[in-house]
């Protein structure tokens, strides 16, 4: 599998001589998914972050039903998800590498997770997520910033990320007590997006000891963006299409 990465021109001597690749047909450098790969390559693989995920195999959107905290009526609130992923973290000069791999259900992990920018978010997921629900970016009050959040479909109020990633009240979130946990996560919606190429995204990831739930009782279904009539899987170059189009 591949990772493609930001590299800026001025920087692509060092870049190669640390193993990184040009693709002519993506016009973007990438490295193969190794963990030596992602330590000598962490200063694009991490940028200016602590850690980041890197996503194999499938990415999700989950998505439930929330009763708005303003107006009390039932909307629609949504997260994003990972199956198995590896971990890239400690800062890009002391960086370290963990593959998360529960192994309870092979083939069917799930973990909730969630981004606070849209530029953290692959250009078509966004689209989707844009078009599809009452997602944007606004000012929260109580956080003192904006970011990127569910809105009520009723009366338009932000529905905040702590409460919907954080709670163990969240309808999106497995910490329910064992006699809920079923009922809730039957509730849920779960749409897997395979991908052909690893993603680096800056994604925050919620693990708990019951997410073998979500795919056990929530409904999975495919949410195919690839555009190749012979694969489901979307490659890279497809989920970041906009970007290079700008
Ligand atoms: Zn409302």
């Amino acid at each position: 599998m591949r990772v493609y990465l930001d590299i800026p021109y001025e920087k692509k001597d060092l870049a190669m001589s640390l193993g990184a690749r040009w693709s002519g047909s993506t016009k973007k450098w990438y490295t193969f998914s190794k963990p030596e790969n992602y330590i000598k390559l962490s200063e694009w693989i991490l940028k200016d972050n602590y850690d980041v995920i890197i996503a194999t195999e499938f990415i999700y959107v989950i998505e439930g039903t929330a009763h708005c905290w303003r107006c009390g009526l039932p909307t629609t609130v949504v997260g994003l998800g990972v199956g198995e992923f590896e971990h890239v973290f400690g800062g890009a000069d002391d960086p370290h590498y963990e593959y998360i791999d529960e192994c309870l259900n092979p083939g069917i992990e799930f973990h909730l997770a969630w981004a606070e920018k849209e530029s953290d978010i692959p250009p078509m997921l966004l689209d989707y997520l844009e078009s599809h629900y009452s997602l944007s970016t606004s000012y929260s009050k109580s956080v003192g910033r904006k970011y990127f959040a569910n809105h009520c479909d009723h009366c338009g109020t932000i529905q905040g990320n702590w409460f919907l990633f954080m709670s163990p009240q969240s309808p999106l979130s497995s910490l329910a007590e064992k006699s809920r946990l079923i009922d809730r996560m039957s509730a849920l919606k779960i749409k897997c997006i395979p991908i052909c190429d690893n993603l680096i995204l800056n994604w925050r990831v919620i693990l708990s000891p019951n997410d073998y739930a979500y795919l056990t009782y929530g409904s999975g279904e495919s949410l195919v963006f690839s555009t190749n009539p012979k694969t489901d899987y979307v490659s890279y170059k497809e989920l970041y299409k906009r970007q290079h189009d700008l």
